[in-house]
């Protein structure tokens, strides 16, 4: 077993200047919903953020409140709740620790911004299926709590080429959501606000993909699990100015990063693709353990998600059913097979590591035998870690441990 070293973490710089914008963002939406001021949507993480963006909601992702409830480490406590009122162990434990946080009145939101005292009630829900399921019935759960309207977009899924077809069943779709929308807003939408917003939704994409691609410089300058915080504005604020503004600024920081040979992780000497969800409640534990090892887990689908190289202010509804057809999630094993081997090539890695989520079979990649086709296909090994999102009853860290360590020396000597 390799010595338990301690691991200097390398500060992202402009982390400082995202957790000002991330802090104003709440206060905003805490001040909307509060004050009644402006409406608010609840949006799905790749749900029509641009169109309600558009129509002036202040939007909130109940997904990016999971993830903290997850890495607060408060979700597995309150996954109870949710079960006592039949929302089983087994669905999607963003849902049921949100849930769980809802009914007993608490939130990770109230420590970190002081003066906030819950999630902000919604007007309307707005989700897309294209993710999984589980977001419709998160959002019907709070629809009915408040008796607001619960509606969205039933997508196609398991797509291998995104075709006409299925853009004009999601257009058509977004296009249809628009009377109820503006019946909400009590206002029209303005194509030429949507079609800015679009326009910098796009550009922010552009600089996020920048931004995970400064990771195929060797040494990587960022690690998957800085990815995983810095894709906050991404997730969040993307068709604004404010997160434009911010990737550009983090993105200089890593250029500058690569361009002085400087390594997210002393000594790389593994470079790690992971491929499904973050575990949240070991993101520090994760990170550290990796790079005692010199491991660099340096690139990964999840942070990849929020990348949508389709979006068109020019057309902007049919370009967003696009984009939102296009992801990963949506797609066949065989789409995902050839993105994967591209991943490895682009990234120049030396295994990938599959997290199977026991309560999100969507983002876990591993149970049709997609791991095994690729290693026979590229030579490049795999490591299964079985954990979860959120529940960190499902998480053995001596197990995850063990593997990791017997993963790296395998790989290591593989080299
Ligand atoms: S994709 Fe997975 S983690 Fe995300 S909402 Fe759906 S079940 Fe939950």
């Amino acid at each position: 077993m390799a010595d338990e070293v301690q691991v200097p973490r390398k500060k992202i710089q402009a982390t400082d200047l995202m957790n000002e914008i991330m802090a104003a963002y709440f206060y905003d939406l805490n001040e909307a919903a509060i004050s009644a001021s402006r409406k608010v949507a609840w949006c799905t993480s790749v749900g029509p953020a641009e169109l309600l963006r558009a129509m002036g909601f202040a939007v909130y992702f109940p997904e990016n409140h999971g993830a903290l409830l997850g890495a607060s480490r408060m979700a597995t406590d309150m996954i109870p709740a949710a079960n006592a009122i039949g929302y089983s162990p087994d669905i999607c434990s963003y849902l049921t620790s949100d849930i769980g946080a809802f009914l007993r009145k608490t939130t990770p939101l109230s420590k970190a911004y002081p003066g906030i005292q819950s999630v902000p009630k919604a007007d309307v829900l707005v989700f897309n299926t294209n993710q999984c399921r589980d977001v419709q019935d998160w959002f019907a759960w709070y629809g009915r709590e408040w008796g607001v309207p619960s509606i969205g977009i039933t997508s196609p899924r398991n797509i291998g080429e995104v075709t006409e077809i299925h853009i004009d069943d999601v257009a058509r779709q977004t296009e249809a959501l628009i009377p109820k929308l503006e019946a909400v807003a009590g206002s029209r939408l303005d194509m030429e606000k949507l079609r800015e917003t679009v326009r910098l939704s796009r550009e922010c994409t552009e600089l996020w993909n920048k931004v995970l691609a400064t990771a195929t410089a060797k040494p990587a300058p960022i690690t998957f699990f800085d990815g995983t915080i810095q894709m906050g504005p991404a997730v969040v604020l993307r068709g604004t100015q404010q997160a434009v503004d911010y990737y550009r600024v983090l993105l200089a920081e890593l250029e500058q990063r690569v361009r002085g040979g400087i390594a997210a992780v002393e000594h790389e000497t593994a470079r790690i693709y992971w491929e499904g969800m973050p575990v949240w409640g070991r993101l520090r534990q994760n990170s550290e353990l990796f790079a005692r090892l010199g491991a660099c887990v340096l690139a990964s689908t999840y942070c990849s998600s929020w990348v949508f190289p389709s979006l068109d202010p020019q057309d902007p509804i049919r370009s967003m059913a696009k984009a939102y057809l296009e992801l990963f999630i949506v797609r066949t094993d065989q789409y995902k097979e050839k993105y994967l081997q591209d991943m490895i090539e682009h990234f120049a890695v030396d295994g990938i590591v599959y997290h199977d989520a026991k309560t999100c079979p969507n983002n876990s990649n591993c149970r049709y035998g997609l791991p095994q086709r690729l290693e026979a296909k590229t030579g490049i090994p795999s490591l299964v870690l079985s954990g979860d999102l959120n529940d960190m009853r499902c998480v053995s860290d001596e197990q995850t441990k063990i593997n990791v360590e017997a993963f790296v020396e395998q790989l290591v000597e593989g080299r």
